[in-house]
């Protein structure tokens, strides 16, 4: 571990920044920290130190909506060791930009990972990041079965901005028909096994996107659907036009504080 060696501070208590721990027939395993630490190696590759994560707390709700946002994810960050079993077990914030999706779902993931008791390991998922990456590797196939397998596997986790690609102001892209775009073979190979993955296994997935629940039944119903139904209430939809306005104001005060 990187950690300086001190008399009686240590990172990690359990295994005194070892990174293992004996087991009870002297065998040896890897201590929680050494996951932790891993983790956080791949939340930093995508340009975001955990430690630096704004707080649920720092979170500066601006009308209803948003203070019902702040309120939920602290509702469910206290039930999480409860509902982790349920079926409605993952945290959905849908709709319009600018109303600090990010800032809560990253904030909700980070809470976990770093709680003291029970650490989880939350695997951070930039959509557009996460899949470029996916998309490059995929010609190398024990590579990429790593990094999707990463992905569908995580005991949580964060999906920030999903389906970026798709939408626009609000509404679908379209092509040069006219025609609203659907999900093409890219989404179904990379996006999808990973959606439907962790849907049948029960995983939780904090989601953040601007579609809105009809803009992901637009793409596609039945993925919508299981997404809605593993978030059941634990999702809030910033939908309607005074977030036009407020967006701006928010943006411009929020600009130097938001996990972008
Ligand atoms: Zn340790």
């Amino acid at each position: 571990m990187t950690s300086p060696h001190t008399a009686d501070k240590y990172k990690c208590n359990i295994c005194k920044d070892v990174g293992w721990v004996q087991n009870g027939d002297g065998t040896w395993s890897r201590c929680k920290c050494y996951e932790k630490e891993c983790i956080e190696r791949l939340w930093a590759n995508f340009g975001v130190k955990v430690a630096d994560v704004k707080k649920l707390n720092e979170y500066k709700p601006y009308d209803d909506r948003t203070a019902q946002a702040k309120n939920k994810a602290i509702q469910y960050l206290r039930t999480f060791d409860k509902i982790i079993n349920t079926n409605e077990n993952s945290f959905g914030l849908f709709g319009q930009a600018g109303s600090g999706k990010t800032h809560i779902i990253v904030a909700i993931g980070a809470a976990l990972l770093r709680r003291e008791k029970d650490p989880v390991p939350v695997v951070y998922m930039p959509y557009l990041e996460a899949i470029r990456e996916l998309k490059a590797n995929s010609m190398d196939d024990e590579y990429y079965a790593k990094l999707s397998g990463r992905y569908c596997t995580a005991k949580v986790l964060i999906i920030d901005d999903l389906f970026k690609d798709k939408i626009k102001n609000g509404k679908l892209m379209q092509d040069k028909y006219g025609h609203n775009v659907a999900l093409n073979e890219a989404d179904m190979k990379h996006i999808y096994p990973i959606l439907n993955y962790r849907y049948i296994n029960h995983l939780p997935t904090l989601i953040s996107t601007e579609c809105t629940p009809q803009t992901l039944m637009e793409l596609d119903e039945a993925l919508a659907g299981r997404i809605l139904e593993r978030c059941g209430s634990n999702m809030v939809v910033f939908q309607g036009e005074e977030y036009n306005f407020r967006m701006r104001k928010f943006v411009e005060a929020a600009a130097n504080t938001e996990v972008s």
